[in-house]
């Protein structure tokens, strides 16, 4: 039995080992792509379905190396979460997204930029302050920024959540629920979640139009919506059948491969320079 224990712990401790040093190891890249200046936002437009009006861009974050090409958030994004470096470059984010949208509402006064928040930064004391202090450098007013806060984050520590997004509220920037459908949020706390948007996750989405089409499903998710006084987005729009049967449904916004990709900032500004429709 003591031999066996040993072994066991011995598993335990090498696999302890190298998550705490590929965590280290990515943290200290992190920080090194902080200093020098590696991560970009790539821009997906969201659109009014009805007739591809661009009304908002949602801010996508990528890892640049040079000669490594480009890392997709997921290949970092959680583990930022986890060492808490996602506060740092979620600062950043933010930083970035709101200069150019103060930028491009210039262009073209009625879009939005979204942004993706954390968890964890949602947690960070004073975030509100924070998103108050940057809007103010960026010189953008509240309504050309949204925030978007998965259905799992918002429902974390349930009331300090709620108590943090009403904060921002306040400010005057929108709020958005994201990845709806996929968390599990009571319809009580729902209710009392001061949000402007709620995103339909890209897997309801994904069923419609096809055999066994998921029509009454999401159907169900934008009466819901409607009925909180939220505004769906639905997410991950690809094919021409998903936007017919989103239409009559009752959906009037969305994102997506139909529409567009995520594309660099220079794209982005074009396709508003170019009349903002897709
Ligand atoms: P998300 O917020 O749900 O973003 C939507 C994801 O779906 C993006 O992936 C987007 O490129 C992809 N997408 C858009 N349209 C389609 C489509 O028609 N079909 C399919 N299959 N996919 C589509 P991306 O850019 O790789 O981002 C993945 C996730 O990483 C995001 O999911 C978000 O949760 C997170 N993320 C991205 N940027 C940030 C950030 O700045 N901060 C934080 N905390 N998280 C971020
Ligand atoms: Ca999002
Ligand atoms: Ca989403
Ligand atoms: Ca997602």
């Amino acid at each position: 039995a003591k031999r066996e224990g040993k072994n066991r712990y011995r598993v335990f401790d090498f696999g302890m080992s190298r998550t705490a040093h590929d965590r280290l190891r990515l943290e200290n890249d992190l920080r090194r792509a902080l200093e020098r200046d590696e991560f970009r936002l790539h821009y997906q437009p969201v659109v009014r379905l009805g007739d591809g009006k661009v009304v908002g861009l949602e801010a996508l974050l990528r890892w640049e190396r040079p000669g490594r090409g480009i890392t997709p958030p997921d290949r970092f994004v959680p583990l930022a979460e986890e060492t808490g470096m996602i506060v740092e470059i979620g600062r950043r984010v933010l930083r970035m997204a709101c200069s150019r949208a103060a930028e491009w509402r210039r262009i073209c006064p009625s879009v939005a930029v979204s942004v993706n928040v954390s968890a964890r930064q949602l947690r960070t004391p004073d975030f509100a302050d924070e998103v108050e202090r940057i809007l103010h450098q960026a010189r953008l007013e509240p309504c050309g920024l949204v925030l978007e806060v998965t259905e799992s984050a918002a429902m974390d520590e349930p009331g300090e959540a709620a108590e943090v997004l009403r904060g921002l509220r306040e400010l005057g920037v929108g709020l958005a629920l994201d990845d709806f459908g996929t968390g599990y949020s009571s319809l009580s706390y729902l209710k009392r979640l001061p949000v402007s948007f709620l995103k339909i996750d890209r897997s309801f989405v994904e069923g419609l139009g096809g055999e066994a089409d998921s029509g009454v499903l999401v159907g169900g998710v934008i009466a819901l919506s409607r009925e909180l006084g939220f505004e769906p987005v639905a997410e991950g729009v690809e094919t021409p059948g998903q936007l017919e049967r989103l239409l009559e449904l009752g959906c009037e916004l969305g994102q997506g491969y139909y529409f567009a990709s995520p594309m660099p900032e220079r794209a982005a500004e074009e396709l508003l320079r170019s009349g903002a429709r897709l």
